[in-house]
This record gives C-alpha cells, structure tokens and sequence, in this order.
C-alpha cells in the first residue's frame, strides 16, 4: 500500500497534524480541501486532514484487521484511496465532501518517519545474523517475507531503544532519573509487573511523575484516556513532539544503565546505532531453534518468546527458520558429491506419494555434521525398466544444476536395491490438496505462496530452464507459508540464444496446463511455464479445484483459440485474476515473463500485507 500511496501527490508521509494544517492553511482551506498522511500512531494506518469552514478535521483511517481501511465507524474501503474516493462522492460523517487534494509543494517528497531510515536496515541485520544468510539467499529471504519483517521489527524495536529499561519497579526508576542530568522531560519507560502494562516516567521539576501505559484488547497502548499507538515507539515519538494530557514533552532518554552506548556503526546518529546494536546484540543470543537444528523449545530466550507472542508470528515460523530454507550445498564439507552413502540412509515407515516411477519414502540422511530430513524417490524394479531409468537420472541431472530456496533440492543419488533419488523434505504434501483440506487458508496465505512459487520460477527462468509441468500438483509445502516446486522429470535446460525446448513429437502431456504454442507447435520456454503459472494460480485461488473441469484437451484448445478463458475462481482478489489472464496472453512474445509475474505478485503480497 505504501508504495501505492507514497506516489499521490496530495500524501504527506509522515508529517504531524500540525503541519498538516499549515499546509492547508496554505492551500488556501478552502472547503473541501484535503491532505493523506501517515498515521503516526498506528502501524499501516493514515490521516486525512479536511479544511471546513476555516478549520480542520482530522480523521485516522485505520488499517482494519480484515485488511480493508476505514475511517473508525465508516464504511470499509479496499485502499486509503477508496475511501477517499467515496468520502468525494458522500460526506458519511465527514464535516465535508473531498472536494479538491491539497497537492504537496514542488519538489517536496513524501516525509519519511525516523523508524523508516532504521527499518531497512535493522531488517538486513536481522535476516543476516538469525539465520547466517548471505547474497542472494538474504535477498531473497527478504523479498519473501518483507511483511512479516517489518512487522516484527517494528513491534519489538522498543526493546532495543535506550529509553525502555525493562521490568523495573517504580521505586527503582526513581533515582535512574534522578541521577546525573535532571533536565525537565526526561524519561524512560519500564515494563510493570503484568506482561502487557508499562509506565512513563518522566522528570517534572525535579519530581518523577509515573503514567500507566495499558494494552487495550485489540493491542493498542495508551496512557489513562491518551491517544492510542500501535508501539512504544510512536507514543515516544508522539509525546517528544507535544506533551498531549503530559506534564511536560518528553525530552532526553534516560539511558538504561546496561545499554551499550558503544556505536557499533560509528557513522550512524547515536542514537539509531544504539538501536542497531542492541538489536544485534539481542540476536546474537538467540540460539538456533525448530527443524534446522532440532534444539527443543526450552532453547527459547525471552526475545524468541515475545516473537512467539507478535501478531505477526501467530500463524506460524518463518520460511527461513526451516532447515529446508538453507541450501545443503552451503557446506562444502557436508555433500562433497551426489553421491548418497546408503549405510547413511534410513527410511521410514509409509510413503509420502507414489507414481510410474515407484514410490516416495520419507527418510533421515545422516550427514557429517548433521542429519537431514529427506524425501526418497524410489524407482520400482520390476522389470529392470531401462527408460524409467534414464528418465529418472535425467531429472536428477536437472535439479543438480539449480539451487533456490523455492525449489526442491536434490541431496543425491542412491544406487543401491534401487535407484534412488534423495531431495529436501517438503512434508505438507502437494499445493492442490493441502487447499482442498484446508479451507481456512486466507488469500494473503495463497498469495504468499504464490508469490514464493514466481520466486523459484524467475530463477528458474534466469538460469535458462523450463519446467515444462508446473501445476499445482508440483508445488509441494513444507509448511502453510513454504512453498517449493518439484518434479522436474520434464524439465530441460534451454540455450540462451534458443530459449526454447522443441519436443520431437506428442507426448502424455499435462494438456490443460499448456500454452497454445506447446500443443501446436512442441514449442517450449519460461513463457509456457508462465502461462501454466496461470493455470497454477488459478487452481491455488480455486483451493485446489481442477482447471477446465470435465472438459477434453480438445474441447479446452477450441476454447482457447476462440479467445475464452477460464472464468475467476469465487472470492479470487481481482487482481490475481487480471494476473492469471495475463499469464494466459495467447501469443509467447507478448505474455510477461517471471521477473514481471513476480515483481506484480509482490507488490499485491505487500499492499495487502502492510
Ligand atoms: P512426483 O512423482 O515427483 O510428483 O512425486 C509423487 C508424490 O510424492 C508427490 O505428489 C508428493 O506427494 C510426494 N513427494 C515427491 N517429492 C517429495 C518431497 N520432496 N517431499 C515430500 N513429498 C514428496
């Protein structure tokens, strides 16, 4: 949404109410005339200022949990802009109609909020010291999870501010402030016995005045009839600027006694390399946790409980927290070859799918140093199939060649009883049927998922391969938030220059998955895995229904042909669906390819995430 908003040029960013009414003022306060800016209490949220009969109202629109915007008690809209669109049509509690944007002044961009500087890059520091990643696995775990990031981010810097001294008994606080500098307005904030109630303290002419700062149920925190924040950090922010119900403004932080005031950034204002380096610090003492380590949960410290308990975790850990996340080829003393040393491999017990080809076995790679969670293709003996053979030590060969979060990684080839072929273990199954039993599962998840499905494609499509059977049937999960693409028995590696793959003839194809140029001419690159993307998309937004139900090939190409395309699953955001049409663009060198299918699907993951 940010993105969206920050480029309309009536919005202000993060200015204050005041300001805002000077620029009004300047605008001439017409009736009518109004202004967007950040909210500067609540995370995601705006402020419409209207000028009306000389004066100006302010109104929050508030990001709902639903996603949808409103102004509290008012009808909820898809974006800010809807409602500022519809506020232009019917004034619905406003003291006026919009009738005209007071533009920014030339030259003027957007302000942005102090925690914006840090945001981004508290976000990398995070990413780089959690889970070690580096290049282009740190960006890309970026891309994937910006949302969340911020979110956690935003919600526990307090931590690391100078001014929060923790659990703290009011008479403790006392002489904290009380020594050393008594400027008037200085303060500090301490967490009080309960888990969700701080206090304010704050030097008042040499007195130290004690305000409780409650959480309401729905997490907003305020002082006794104040304004309510999304974080400690905006109350400070907004108690810095004017006192509000206080005695006074705040002032200078009161360091807390333990901080490190050492800048590890020396170049950074003190205050914001303080911040960084306690959050670093913070991470530092994290131990590693879940499935990439097997640590149990008593490993927890009291940082990784307060990211159990933010919103933003409530539907679970992050992509990166999984051991599947990490490539296994990081380690170059773990898979020095493809090799699998079967004496090392043990299977369990039930399969995990089957296929042609035989059967998939979950298993346990024992590796040097540690022992990964594997998925074991194993090709049924029967009649020494020659072919099924060859066919599977091709996909083998192709998946070799790629490494990607998104993507199935091959540990090895077995030879052993079998020919087996051992990947990462991706155990929520396949992407159509964890959908079709999980109903629940909101659009942002499908979203998400999707989104992560174009990551794995677009580096796919930059390393010059086309899957050739991307359906949703080949997207397996390793959780409700961690997608992979598999099954590249199909797969080929194309020329730069011949970026297509011409098949010698028909073969047991995946019809309805199909661009036209596939059927018609055995023609194939990214642009017919992109239009599959499509029918991929469709089905995940169908929650796993089957495309082109009970029709033939035949009946699907005349439908096609004829410029028909499969109508919008129910509920689908039209935005996905505008996408999916997109994808289903009839000529190749006119449909997108991944790096425009993933950048469109971020920037909707985002707009709906912030
Ligand atoms: P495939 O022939 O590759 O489509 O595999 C057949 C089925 O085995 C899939 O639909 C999955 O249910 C299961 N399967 C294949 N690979 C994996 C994996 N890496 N992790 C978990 N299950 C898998």
């Amino acid at each position: 949404m940010a993105d969206i908003v920050n480029t309309l040029p009536f919005f202000y960013g993060n200015i204050t109410r005041e300001e805002a009414e000077d620029y009004l003022k300047q605008g001439g306060m017409a009736t009518g005339l109004y202004l967007l800016r950040q909210s500067r209490n609540y995370l995601g949220g705006f402020a419409l200022s209207v000028a009306h009969s000389h004066r100006c109202y302010h109104y929050i629109i508030e990001r709902e949990a639903n996603e949808m915007y409103a102004i509290a008690g008012g009808k909820s809209h898809k974006t800010p802009v809807d409602v500022i669109d519809y506020h232009s049509q019917e004034t619905d509690g406003l003291v006026s109609l919009l009738k005209k944007p007071c533009n920014r002044p030339k030259n003027m961009l957007p302000k942005v909020g102090p925690f914006e500087d840090l945001k981004e890059k508290l976000i990398r520091e995070y990413v780089q010291q959690k889970w070690n990643l580096q290049g282009a696995a740190l960006e890309q775990a970026i891309i994937s999870q910006r949302p969340k990031l911020e979110k956690l981010i935003a919600t526990t810097a307090h931590e690391k501010m100078p001014w929060f001294h923790g659990t703290l008994k009011r008479e403790d606080s006392e002489p904290r402030l009380q020594n050393g500098n008594r400027v008037n307005g200085k303060f500090l904030i301490r967490q009080r016995d309960e888990r969700d109630s701080f206090a304010l303290c704050l030097l008042h002419e040499g007195q130290v005045m004690h305000y409780r700062i409650d959480k309401d149920r729905a997490g907003k925190l305020s002082i006794p009839d104040g304004k309510k924040f999304d974080t400690l950090w905006q109350l400070v922010e907004h108690y810095s600027y004017k006192p509000d119900g206080l005695l006074r403004a705040l002032t200078e932080p009161c360091p807390r006694p333990d901080a490190d005031r050492r800048p590890l950034l020396p170049r950074e204002h003190p205050s914001q390399a303080s911040v960084i380096s306690n959050v670093i610090s913070k991470i530092q003492r994290i131990k590693p946790w879940g499935p990439r380590t097997g640590a149990s949960d008593s490993n927890l410290n009291a940082y990784e409980s307060s990211i159990d308990n933010d919103q933003a975790f409530q539907d679970g850990r992050m992509p990166m927290d999984m051991g599947v996340y990490e490539s296994p080829y990081a380690d170059p003393d773990e898979l020095k070859s493809t090799s699998v040393d079967r004496s090392q491999l043990f299977l369990e017990d039930g399969e995990l799918g089957s296929g042609n080809f035989g059967t998939v076995m979950k298993g346990v790679y024992k590796m040097r140093k540690i022992q990964k969670p594997v998925a074991v293709k194993i090709l049924k003996n029967d009649d020494n199939n020659q072919s099924m053979r060859d066919e599977m030590l091709r996909e083998a060969n192709v998946m070799q060649q790629l490494d990607n979060p998104y993507i199935v990684r091959m540990i090895g080839i077995c030879e052993a009883e079998n020919l087996m072929l051992v990947m990462e273990l991706a155990d929520l199954g396949p992407l159509h049927k964890f959908l079709q039993h999980n109903k629940q599962t909101t659009m942002k998840n499908i979203t998400e998922l999707v989104h992560q499905v174009s990551m794995g494609m677009k580096y796919l499509e930059e390393n010059n391969f086309v899957h050739r059977d991307l359906a949703a049937r080949n997207v397996l999960l390793v959780m409700q938030h961690y997608a992979k693409i598999s099954d590249f028995g199909l797969s080929k590696a194309v020329g730069e220059d011949q970026n297509y793959y011409k098949a010698k003839g028909h073969g047991k194809w995946p019809v309805k998955w199909y661009a036209p140029e596939c059927i018609n001419y055995f023609k194939f690159s990214s642009r017919s895995d992109v239009w599959s993307f499509g029918v991929l998309m469709w089905e995940a937004f169908s929650y796993g229904q089957k495309p082109y139900k009970g029709m033939k090939g035949n009946d699907v190409m005349q439908m096609l042909e004829s410029g028909n395309r499969m109508d919008s699953p129910a509920n689908c955001p039209q935005e996905m669906y505008e996408l999916m049409k997109v994808c289903w663009t009839y000529k190749a060198d006119e449909r997108p390819g991944f790096v425009t299918v993933e950048r469109r699907l971020r920037e909707y993951y985002y707009d709906i995430s912030h």
